[in-house]
C-alpha cells in the first residue's frame, strides 16, 4: 500500500477535533448545580475548570468522601469531604442582575471609555436579562 502523503495533516486534523474547550467561567463566578436532589437550588463559587472531562468543580457543591491518608509524621488517617466536579452541561451561572440561572451568551454592550467615547464590545451576556455578566 502506498504510503499517506499528507499524515501530518491527517494528524493535525484529529488532533483540532479533541482541541479545548473553553467552559465560560470565570474566576469569582457564582455557579448553580442544576441535576441531583440535593444541590438543586445551592449556589457557589466556580473553582476549576477540567477541560479534557468538561467538568466543573464548585465551592461548597456535590461534596464527596475521600480517604486521606497520612503523608507525614503526627498526622492520622482521616475521611475528609471535597468537592467532586459535576459536568459543564449541568452547570448554569447566577446572573448578578437578574438572579437566575442562565446560559453564557456574548453580545454587545456598549461600554464608555475613560476619555468619553463610547465603544460596543462584544462579552459575556445573561440569557435572560441580556446585561453584561460581570461589568
Ligand atoms: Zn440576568
Amino acid at each position: 500500500m502506498k504510503p499517506r502523503k499528507n499524515k501530518l495533516h491527517h494528524q493535525n486534523k484529529l488532533r483540532l477535533q479533541t482541541k479545548y474547550k473553553p467552559s465560560g467561567f470565570r474566576k469569582d463566578d457564582v455557579l448553580m448545580i442544576r441535576s441531583g436532589v440535593a444541590v438543586k437550588t445551592k449556589t457557589g463559587k466556580f473553582l476549576e475548570y477540567f477541560s479534557k472531562s468538561q467538568r466543573v468543580s464548585v465551592a461548597g457543591l456535590k461534596m464527596g468522601r475521600t480517604c486521606y491518608r497520612p503523608k507525614t509524621e503526627g498526622e492520622t488517617r482521616e475521611i475528609r469531604e471535597m468537592e467532586r466536579p459535576a459536568h459543564v452541561s449541568n452547570v448554569a451561572i447566577v446572573c448578578p442582575h437578574c438572579g437566575l440561572p442562565s446560559r453564557v451568551k456574548r453580545g454587545p454592550v456598549t461600554v464608555e471609555l475613560p476619555n468619553g467615547r463610547v465603544k460596543t464590545k462584544y462579552v459575556r451576556i445573561c440569557s435572560h436579562c441580556h446585561k453584561h455578566l460581570r461589568p
